[in-house]
């Protein structure tokens, strides 16, 4: 069992306003068991998110059980969090010791064997509201009934996959940032049942993983994909309508907003399917159609242009994922 750094409180409650006396309650209750009781971590769907989890878990000293659909999804994301451990450590960041206890702590095995022996659950396969149903049931149905079960949805309701299982008060959203190594930012998704315990216990997870929380309630893409997916879908009917170049639709972002990244290379790395199903969930939930997913970013899906995960989205990329020029 591997004890988390104790969240300050008052750092947590902060963020927490309107939480703020039932999650005071739950943190200095049950603090120590709060935060020693998780110590094995199950991600489930090891693509782009559920590596990064997996690897900052790992980081951390948690033991990681990580599952896909096919073994030879984890198997080969196992060797890509192998290489960033190894890129960690080159930059001096990582000792070279450091570097293999992360990659030993990491174990690639099945959804169906991981369940039981997790203490927590983190859900990142693809963005798909019935799969994600279907995994949260089997979740639940396979794990012991103390451990939490989140997901790290974009957009799905929270409150409806606590709904398919037994233990609606210990589901959670945990939606990570991409890529997970780097980015600081970790959004918690307060279902409609989510206890202040479960809360206060991954608000100290995440601060366990060196992450920022903000919380949000469950509504439709939360806060952050609530404001990028209009974002996005815009600079594609721009595209679309021939306002600019894919070029000059980034560069703007980037020089005129001061954006790391323009829309459509966020978009690309996000996964354009990813950034659909999101946009197709904000329509249809929030039942206005200002989130109407533009019909360029459908016909790239339907083409399997995804993006950098199939080397061609918005733009074409190389085999090391660097951007080579915009697509045909
Ligand atoms: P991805 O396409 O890279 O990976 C998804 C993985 O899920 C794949 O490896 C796939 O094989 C696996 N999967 C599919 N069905 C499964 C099943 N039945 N059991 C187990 N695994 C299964 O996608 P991603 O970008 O890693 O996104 C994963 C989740 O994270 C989605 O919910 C997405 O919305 C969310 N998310 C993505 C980003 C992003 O920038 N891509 C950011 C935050 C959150």
């Amino acid at each position: 069992m591997i004890g988390l750094v104790l969240a300050s409180k008052a750092d947590t409650l902060a963020l927490l306003p309107r939480m703020e006396l039932d999650v005071h309650d739950a943190l200095s209750k049950d603090r120590r068991m709060l935060l020693s009781e998780i110590g094995v971590v199950a991600v489930v769907g090891a693509g782009q998110m559920g590596a990064g989890i997996a690897q900052v878990c790992a980081q951390q000293g948690y033991r990681v059980l990580l599952a896909d659909a096919a073994l030879e999804r984890v198997n080969s994301a196992k060797l890509g969090i192998d290489k960033q451990l190894a890129r960690l450590s080159d930059k001096g960041k990582l000792t070279p010791a450091e570097c293999a206890a992360a990659s030993a702590r990491i174990e690639a095995t099945t959804a169906e064997l991981a369940y039981p022996r997790a203490d927590m659950v983190i859900e990142a396969a693809t963005e798909d509201r019935e799969l994600k149903i279907a995994l949260f049931e089997q979740a639940d149905s396979l794990s012991r009934p103390s451990a939490i079960l989140a997901s790290n949805t974009s957009s799905v309701s929270i409150t409806l996959l606590a709904g398919r299982t037994r233990r609606p008060e210990r589901v959670v959203g945990m939606h990570f940032m991409n890529p997970v190594p780097v980015m600081k930012l970790v959004e918690l998704v307060r279902g409609q049942q989510t206890s202040a315990e479960t809360l206060a216990t991954v608000v100290a997870l995440a601060e366990a993983l060196h992450k920022t929380v903000i919380v949000s309630q469950d509504r439709p893409g939360f806060l952050v994909n609530r404001m990028l997916i209009p974002f996005l879908n815009e600079a594609c009917f721009a595209l679309d309508e021939g306002v600019g170049s894919a070029e000059d639709i980034d560069q703007g972002a980037r020089l005129g907003l001061n954006h790391p990244l323009g829309p459509l290379e966020l978009a690309d790395l996000i996964g354009l399917d990813t950034v659909l199903a999101i946009a197709r969930v904000l329509e249809q939930d929030f039942g206005d159609p200002k989130y109407r997913p533009p019909v360029l970013l459908k016909n790239l899906v339907a083409a399997g242009y995804l993006g950098r995960k199939t080397k061609r989205g918005f733009y074409c990329y190389d085999d090391k994922g660097a951007k080579v020029r915009p697509a045909p």
